[in-house]
């Protein structure tokens, strides 16, 4: 069956054009070669960024390689690879996928995160994938968690287990998007929990997070915490789409 499937993918590839995401020009691939080499030369990935948050870093802050706000107050995870900035060209994609209930777009995501730090990323040492939870009652508002549909298609490694049910959320009323940084750390406090079922097997193990945006770190920070609370020894963020340090 699925046999069938990826041959019938393979001759459709051969046989129809499809836009590509970002600048809609019918071609082969989901994302055309000029894009794919406007990313490749400048995409946040290609950038010094603070190995802690991702954030692009500064010229005073390359050689720690940190940047001053995780210098400051060190947050709870461990590391952070971003593919691209919030504002770059990979931004209507994803609002495509979240907003209009694109789903391909998950698919054509992953494939431009494979093609651009997939290798890189692939042989990390690791022994989870979890990606952002939304709630219950989000998830059936949108239909679809866009962080799970983009993390289970990207690439690492075989002995990496991707999850979309070990990190659980509560669901909160307020809506995030627009209240101060202040109110969003403690708007998101106690949000997130790890399924009681799966704790045990989270012990002294290194946990991969995937969300799609990072804005102010808050709720990847929240996760960490949890995480850690719960036996996870080293928690690395990976993310589609990192917003710039507030000025
Ligand atoms: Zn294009
Ligand atoms: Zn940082």
């Amino acid at each position: 069956m699925r046999i069938s499937k990826n041959i019938f993918q393979t001759i459709c590839a051969h046989l129809l054009p499809t836009a590509c995401i970002t600048c809609q020009e019918f071609q082969k691939f989901s994302i055309c070669n000029e894009c794919l080499d406007s990313l490749k030369d400048s995409a946040l990935c290609n950038y010094q960024c603070c190995y802690q948050c991702g954030i692009a870093l500064q010229a005073s802050e390359v050689p720690k390689q940190k940047c001053v706000d995780c210098e400051y107050i060190e947050p709870y995870f461990d590391e952070t690879y971003c593919l691209d900035r919030y504002e770059g060209l990979l931004q209507t994609p994803l609002h495509e996928l979240k907003y209009q209930k694109r789903i391909a777009f998950a698919g054509a995501l992953s494939s431009t995160w494979n093609l651009l730090i997939g290798q890189e990323l692939e042989d990390i040492p690791a022994d989870y994938l979890l990606p952002v939870p939304l709630s219950i009652q989000k998830l059936a508002q949108r239909g679809f968690n866009q962080s799970w549909e983009i993390a289970k298609h990207i690439r690492c490694g075989k002995h990496i287990q991707k999850s979309p049910y070990v990190l659980r959320r509560h669901h909160y009323s307020g809506h995030q998007a627009g209240s101060s940084l202040c109110n969003r750390y403690l708007a998101i406090q106690g949000m997130f929990y790890v399924e009681p079922n799966d704790i045990q097997k989270l012990k002294n193990k290194t946990v991969i997070v995937f969300d799609d945006v990072m804005t102010s770190g808050a709720t990847l920070n929240e996760i960490a915490r949890v995480l850690k609370d719960n036996g996870v020894s080293r928690v690395i963020n990976w993310v589609l789409l990192r917003a710039a340090r507030p000025i």
